[in-house]
């Protein structure tokens, strides 16, 4: 039997909070979770800083990953199975992909990506690509098996429906997260009827779609994420701790850039301070290291450096003001040159930040960033795009909401304001 077909003698189970089961039957799978770069995925959380707020949140990308892949496994085997749209020999590289998908997620990386400009879906590529663990396993199934898991996750596989169940605003990246995001920080939305969507999802040859049927329960899906973006991905408080942690980033480059001693030479970091971003370097990062790191430079000579380091590791994050950036943005200046004046670098102590989504958007030709949209499956046969059929997902879609706060360090200030009338003045001007 090829190994493409290799089944294991007896299947193996995962015990899993949010799906109960995860099943794994084809030997492939069975390597590829025991590869070092995929066990990797254990030492980095799923939701970064969040877990300084939602204390349950210390789920990790693992986790979420063999989730997608029982996503798509159930997807495929007990529902698009034997249909004459889906191609069977397409299994393998969709549960792969699915597997793989978070494969170049870096420590906290949506800090670690903005410090360095660097894009976690560039080092999914090379580590599936490259003289890996992973590259190994896949090339037994055949010497262009990983160019075609790197395609489905880059999205330029030729097989869109394959895509789709990875990358669509209904797909089984997005079900996982959201429900197994909802389930760790404990948060009472996110939830939908999953069991309900597989059941009414259908293979088309662009894309999976919904017949009319499961409208509702998309609805609810759709509600459900709009709700945990703004309760619990964009919550104030874990985006104040990723400010924190990307300034510590930000700071020791800076200082490496200007040739300061550390005590603890910043060894892991070598090459991404100096931008040649060793993929060995990035493999062997994780979050452990990088606490480690923030750990030992609380006891640097650079004053910054020792107390951004230490809000982090003590959770001592900034406050938050709201922030107009179309009116305000002359009193963000003035404040930059009072923080000055105070002795305090406004590079490091202001720091104003965005968050925007887009619940849900509907095809506009000839759009930047086009979605595939979600199509329901009406009972004359025809496809129509959701948002005709639905009021309430008429009502979000295509509404962008974005929200800007400027970040400070309110317990210094608050601190050192009878010694220092500059710092009662920026309070006023912050919070008045
Ligand atoms: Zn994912």
């Amino acid at each position: 039997m090829s190994y493409k077909n290799e089944k294991l003698s007896e299947e193996k189970v995962f015990k899993d909070p949010v799906h109960r089961y995860i099943h794994v039957r084809d030997k492939v799978i069975w390597d590829v979770i025991g590869t070092s770069e995929f066990q990797r995925l254990r030492r980095i959380r799923q939701l970064g800083t969040t877990y300084l707020v939602f204390h349950g949140a210390e789920h990790s990308r693992f986790h979420h990953s063999l989730g997608v892949y029982e996503i798509v496994r159930r997807i495929i085997d007990d529902g698009f199975q034997g249909s004459p749209e889906w191609n069977n020999d397409e299994r393998l590289v969709a549960l792969c992909a699915a597997l793989l998908h978070d494969l170049g997620h870096g420590p906290f990386s949506h800090a670690f990506e903005n410090v360095f400009n660097l894009d976690h879906e560039d080092f999914t590529q090379a580590i599936l690509l490259g003289d890996t663990e992973v590259h190994k396993v896949l090339s037994r199934v055949s010497p262009d098996f990983p160019q075609k898991v790197a395609d489905v996750i880059g999205k330029t596989y030729p097989d869109k429906l394959v895509v789709s169940l990875i990358s669509s605003q209904i797909d089984a990246d997005r079900m996982d997260y959201l429900q197994r995001d909802a389930y760790f920080t404990g948060v009472s939305y996110g939830h939908f009827d999953m069991e309900r969507i597989l059941r009414v999802m259908r293979p088309e040859e662009e894309q999976a779609v919904i017949t009319y049927s499961g409208m509702h329960a998309v609805e609810d899906y759709i509600m459900s994420r709009y709700q945990m973006y703004w309760q619990v991905y964009f919550h104030p408080v874990s985006r104040s701790a990723e400010v924190i942690l990307t300034k510590v980033l930000h700071r020791a480059k800076y200082l490496n850039e200007n040739g300061y001693v550390f005590k603890q030479e910043p060894t892991h970091f070598g090459s991404f301070f100096d931008g040649t971003f060793l993929l060995e370097d990035y493999i062997a990062l994780d979050e452990g290291v990088v606490t480690t790191y923030f750990q030992m430079w609380m006891k640097e000579k650079d004053p910054i450096l020792a107390d951004l380091s230490s809000r982090f590791i003590n959770r001592r994050l900034f406050q938050y003001a709201e922030f107009d950036p179309a009116t305000e943005y002359k009193k963000v200046f003035e404040l930059g040159k009072l923080f000055q004046e105070a002795g305090l670098d406004p590079e490091y102590y202001l720091v104003t930040d965005s968050s925007s989504d887009l619940p849900y958007d509907f095809y506009r030709q000839g759009e930047e960033n086009e979605r595939l949209p979600i199509f329901l499956k009406m009972p004359n046969g025809e496809l129509s795009e959701l948002s005709r059929s639905s009021d309430i997902v008429d009502a979000i879609s295509g509404k962008r909401r974005t929200d800007h706060k400027v970040y400070f360090p309110e317990d210094l200030l608050e601190a050192g304001k009878e010694a220092n009338p500059l710092y009662s003045k920026i309070l006023h001007m912050l919070k008045g």
